[in-house]
């Protein structure tokens, strides 16, 4: 068994996390889960949006299984996600962006992957009223934090035999910090001669992705651009409900779906877990539970291979329920 530090989240968080806490059961994870609460669901409960129980459990399981949290908007909050991400120093977030048979989406064979800086840019959170009406918002950047994050990338890429790497950035412009992060990408693709290196502007990234996403392979960006392209990804294989991220750092490993609570649809159960249970196959994998993550990777793909069981979000009529029954008769 593995001890693993547990966040439902709130809105739609509870829903998807429970679905896909029983199929991580029943795809045979060793799993032995310390719950928490955060966010807005600590806040009614009289703690602290991120409560130092929570925190004590993750640096000493090192891995964290998380559903969107919502942080209440207000001064004296300031975001849980960023908050863990920069105390445990999850500097790369990793997302995948694949198709799935049968959900229609405007694009077939997208295959490509998200390397996300987590930890600099304009998430630094440094801001301040200049005078009155003028405010300034610092975006940071290091050799330190572009190289690691760089580095990271190339050995990813290298490690599942990616063949290129696209660093998307605004250099033009913003000559000193995103000039600092392409030109740290340059010095380590040096070092990979196997893995192509390109870069791309922001803007025409992004005109790139919508007309012709299958020339993207490995995107490296920056924490705001990362930020806007996954959510833009993962409109080009159907959408938020299908997208999972791991934020790695050296010893800690938090895994979770990209979308947000999406209060619109919480308690309806219409949400698709689907997103909540790729993060769960990747943690799976993170914690070299190879047989258990092929099985839930297997019986997700059966699922949508047969089409009859889909949710509303990707075309189909099932609800959240009916979806994880799916996905359990595939396991037992
Ligand atoms: P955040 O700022 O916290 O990332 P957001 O404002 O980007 O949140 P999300 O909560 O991610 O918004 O959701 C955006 C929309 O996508 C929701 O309104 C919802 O309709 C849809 N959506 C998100 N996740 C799912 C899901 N798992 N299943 C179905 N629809 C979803």
């Amino acid at each position: 068994m593995r001890d693993v530090t547990l966040v439902r989240g709130d809105g739609i968080g509870p829903e998807v996390v429970t679905a896909t806490m029983q199929v991580l059961e029943a795809a045979g994870a060793k799993l032995h889960w310390i719950e928490f609460k955060a966010g807005l669901n600590a806040v009614s409960e009289g703690k602290a949006v991120l409560p130092p129980d929570l925190l004590e459990s993750f640096e000493h399981t090192g891995v964290c299984f998380k559903g969107p949290v919502t942080t209440p908007v207000g001064a004296g909050f300031s975001s849980v996600n960023v908050a863990l991400r920069r105390r445990f120093e999850l500097f790369a977030n990793l997302r995948p962006v694949y198709n799935l048979p049968n959900v229609r989406s405007r694009f077939d064979n997208v295959d490509l992957v998200i390397v996300r800086e987590n930890t600099e840019g304009l998430y630094s959170g440094l801001e301040h009223e200049v005078v009155p009406g003028v405010v300034e918002s610092l975006k940071i950047a290091t050799e330190k934090a572009s190289t690691r994050i760089a580095k990271f990338a190339f050995d990813y890429a290298s490690r599942l035999g990616r063949r290129k790497i696209n660093v998307i950035h605004k250099a033009n412009i913003l000559k000193l910090s995103d000039g600092l992060f392409l030109r740290c990408a340059r010095d380590v693709a040096r070092n990979y001669p196997g893995v192509q290196f390109a870069d791309t502007i922001v803007d025409n990234a992004c005109m790139q992705l919508v007309m012709n996403p299958q020339q993207f392979d490995v995107l490296l960006l920056e924490n705001l651009y990362g930020d806007i392209v996954s959510d833009l990804c993962a409109g080009l294989v159907g959408g938020l409900g299908l997208v999972a991220g791991a934020n790695l750092g050296e010893r800690h490993a938090m895994f979770e779906a990209v979308h947000g609570s999406a209060p619109d649809i919480a308690g309806k159960g219409i949400a698709n877990p689907t997103a909540v249970m790729i993060a769960g196959e990747m943690m799976l994998r993170h914690l070299e539970q190879r047989e258990a993550a092929d099985r839930l990777r297997g019986a997700l793909l059966a699922v949508y291979a047969d089409g009859q069981h889909l949710t509303g979000d990707v075309g189909g009529k099932a609800g959240t329920e009916e979806f994880t029954k799916a996905v359990l008769s595939r396991l037992r």
